[in-house]
């Protein structure tokens, strides 16, 4: 694509986006990683879905991979730039432009957007021919730790990233929206690697609250593979009965567990 951009802009634009994505990684996977894999895991252990810990190793391939998705994602970052340089993007430079109900609307589009879009992603990446080229990197982890949320093969890496030039494609979008939809994606990604469930008993029968997933969720879905394929919420799963049977009844077991010195013998 042509660009009017000077190669100094290219390159400081590249520089600061690819600083963004992994301090945001950094920021997110490592808090979580610090809090539950080393101060308190201990204290949490009886929340820790697979008893294991996963050894060095794995932990050195989830950083690896994450790490070689920071330059995907400063590509994606890079092509939505030059793109709303031409103006192909909806993208808009004042909230006031669509006021400020708009711009909170459309946040919680673009969540929802993305869920549909991971789920059926998703799918397609667990079909059999389409498994081991790109997404069998992100299974490497059957036991996954915060580290792994961005631990993908480059193609997937491409299509992960992809919701953004989608969105901005579609809907108009302001970039601190785009933003905060990126900040609520990787926390929430982060989550779904934690390795721990830390919700209450109820959370995913409870009508408020039952159509989120879970650390568990997404924790089964490395460990058996084919169920609980969504991302923030459970509608698609749930719809095309690809949750885990056993998915609500490991969720409870998870979140009544008590630590082992308050266990009655
Ligand atoms: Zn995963
Ligand atoms: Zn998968």
């Amino acid at each position: 694509m042509v660009t009017h951009f000077t190669a100094t802009e290219l390159f400081e634009k590249a520089i600061r986006l690819f600083s963004i994505s992994t301090l945001r990684y950094l920021i997110f996977a490592g808090s979580a990683f610090l809090i539950f894999y080393v101060l308190m895991k201990e204290k949490w252990s009886h929340r820790r879905i697979q008893k294991k810990f996963p050894g060095k190793e794995n932990l050195w391939y989830e950083i690896k991979y994450s790490m070689l998705n920071m330059l995907i994602f400063m590509i994606t970052g890079l092509c939505i730039a030059i793109a709303n340089e031409h103006g192909i993007t909806k993208m808009y430079k004042n909230i006031s432009d669509y006021g400020t109900a708009y711009f909170f609307f459309s946040i919680i589009a673009m969540i929802f957007i993305h869920d549909t879009y991971f789920y059926w992603g998703h799918r397609f990446m667990h079909l059999r021919k389409i498994y081991p080229i790109v997404h069998k990197v992100h299974h490497h982890s059957i036991n996954p730790s915060p580290w792994a949320s961005f631990s993908f093969h480059p193609i997937e890496g491409f299509i992960e990233a992809g919701i953004v030039p989608l969105i901005v494609m579609i809907m108009p979008a302001h970039a601190l929206a785009v933003f905060i939809f990126i900040l609520f994606s990787t926390a929430l990604n982060v989550i779904g690697h934690l390795g721990f469930e830390m919700y209450s008993p109820g959370f995913t029968k409870n009508k408020l609250t039952g159509w989120n997933n879970t650390s568990t969720h997404h924790n089964m879905h490395h460990t058996f593979f084919d169920c609980n394929y969504g991302l923030y919420f459970n509608f698609w799963d749930k719809l095309m009965g690809t949750n885990h049977e056993k998915y609500h009844e490991t969720f409870e077991k998870m979140a009544a567990a008590k630590p082992e010195n308050t266990k009655a013998d």
